[in-house]
């Protein structure tokens, strides 16, 4: 059995519910450039993200089971598309909160809205003196203005994006507005294109075919430039219609919407448009498959929808994270990544009972490279006084790494986050964590002489002192090895080193 493609979206439930109303950019807020990044002066941006599990009245969530690991998808999921763009998230935690149990009952339904007894459009629809059983552990399509307002209030995160995270929504993800440090995201989309597009939102990107959650033909199909100010009225109105953005194709709208049933009349199972629309100076509109598959476009059949967005919509976004205030505020620094979510560095004496080691947010390439230094404790992020050599690496996590308990950080190494992009990241390893105050009694050292993991292997037993030689990494030939030590109070760590030729 092949991949069977959705020829329609299975409704309402899939699609998103932003709202934002026509309103013209801040002159002079945007450049309205399509250079593609530009990594001597497109800096990394780290943004601040906190994650709230949003239950029923009664306390319950009625989807699996709500983990950190949940959420950390979702954090992994945000930084291996957005890192390519320098935009990067930083994981603050989470947090749980019961919807109050006295919320109205409006309910989404079909209505007949022209009187042949047949019902052809959904509306909110009032049962007074009734209750939301779910409250907002299920948010109604009808729910959701008035959820961010009751969030805002008593439940959000200060200079951070908040992400909200009920088990059910009659959507597939909402932002608060285009520009928003609050965002809904139900538990089986936290790691999903959704996830994309919702973040687009909240970085200012609108839907590529309007300005509102609705269709619109304003925007003209010409790409041929005439200089600013743009007009409206102007043949060549990208700057300034729709979605504001030059190298997204104008469109009306992908998806559309008869008696309830959602289809995409104009768009073939290759998300290639073939449809002979217009906009409104009655010239056909030229769209291509990478239009179709915009994460901001609203071809919602074919899984058409994809992680990927357009270099006028990257600069769109770094655009809009410098000059908003919620974002500016949600903004952190590089040196924040380098920092644990979870877990301590041991220090000094004995090490306490139910140890957590330093844990580091998935997402990222790591290598956790060798390195020497009076560090007991790691290395501020500025000191890169120490010595290290990025040909010895202690552990290597890749950005796609699903067992999250793993991405910790080994004593006797530095952190190296492998971002090629520009010289902030990469080569420099940081935080050099070198601690001997925990001193082994003895231990041994097991070489694959394979260089893979195989019974091929030499086995050299070490004692006190040669086991706590601060050069003892250094003085290994290159190939793979396992070095075993074992404490006094009967624990023992491992760590596995591959050392490449330099
Ligand atoms: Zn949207």
């Amino acid at each position: 059995m092949g991949n069977t493609k959705k020829m329609f979206a299975q409704s309402y439930l899939d699609t998103c519910a932003t709202e934002s109303t026509e309103s013209s950019d801040a002159s002079g807020a945007f450049s309205y450039s399509t250079a593609p990044l530009d990594p001597s002066t497109d800096d990394p941006i780290v943004l601040n993200v906190f994650f709230w599990q949003v239950q029923k009245p009664d306390g319950s969530y009625g989807w699996g089971e709500f983990s950190e690991d949940k959420v950390l998808e979702c954090i992994a999921k945000l930084n291996i598309f957005f890192n390519q763009y320098n935009i990067f998230f930083k994981y603050r935690g989470y947090d749980s909160f019961t919807t109050p149990a006295n919320l109205p009952l409006v309910k989404y339904e079909l209505v007949d809205t022209n009187g042949d007894g047949i019902p052809d459009t959904y509306q909110c629809v009032n049962y007074p003196g009734q209750y939301d059983p779910d409250g907002y552990g299920n948010v109604g399509r009808c729910q959701i203005g008035q959820f961010f307002n009751y969030a805002a209030n008593i439940h959000k995160t200060p200079n951070a994006i908040n992400i909200y995270v009920p088990y059910g929504s009659e959507f597939g993800g909402a932002a608060r507005g285009v520009g928003s440090d609050m965002i809904i995201l139900k538990a089986d989309k936290l790691n999903s294109v959704t996830t994309t597009h919702e973040m687009g939102h909240a970085l200012g990107l609108y839907h590529t075919r309007s300005k509102t959650n609705g269709c619109s033909n304003k925007e003209h199909t010409t790409r041929i430039a005439t200089p600013p100010p743009c007009n409206q009225n102007d043949d060549y109105n990208a700057p300034c219609a729709d979605d504001n953005v030059v190298d997204t194709a104008a469109n009306t709208c992908y998806y559309h919407f008869d008696n309830g049933v959602g289809f995409c009349p104009y768009v073939n199972e290759n998300c290639e448009y073939f449809g002979t629309e217009k906009d409104e100076d009655e010239v056909q509109y030229q769209i291509f498959p990478e239009d179709v598959k915009n994460a901001m476009s609203d071809a919602y059949c074919f899984d058409c929808i994809e992680d990927y967005l357009t270099p006028g919509q990257v600069r769109r976004m770094r655009e809009k994270i410098g000059a908003y205030q919620p974002l500016i505020n949600a903004t952190t620094t590089v040196a924040s990544l380098y920092e644990p979510y979870k877990g301590e560095y041991y220090v000094v004496g004995p090490l306490p009972p139910h140890y957590i080691p330093p844990h580091f947010q998935p997402g990222f390439e790591y290598r956790f490279v060798e390195c020497r230094c009076e560090c007991p404790e790691p290395a501020d992020y500025n000191d890169i006084s120490f010595y290290s050599n990025n040909n010895t690496i202690l552990l290597q996590i890749d950005k796609n790494e699903q067992d999250y308990s793993t991405i910790v950080h080994p004593n006797h190494s530095a952190i190296l986050i492998k971002h090629e992009i520009g010289s902030v990241f990469y080569p420099q390893a940081r935080r050099c964590y070198d601690n001997y105050n925990r001193k082994p009694t003895d231990g041994r050292i097991t070489r694959f002489n394979d260089n893979v993991f195989n019974t091929n292997i030499t086995v050299t037993p070490k004692d006190s002192l040669g086991i706590n030689n601060p050069t003892l990494i250094n003085t290994l030939d290159p190939g793979l090895y396992k070095i075993e030590e074992n404490y006094q109070d009967g624990s023992t760590q491992q760590t596995v080193i591959f050392k490449e030729a330099n």
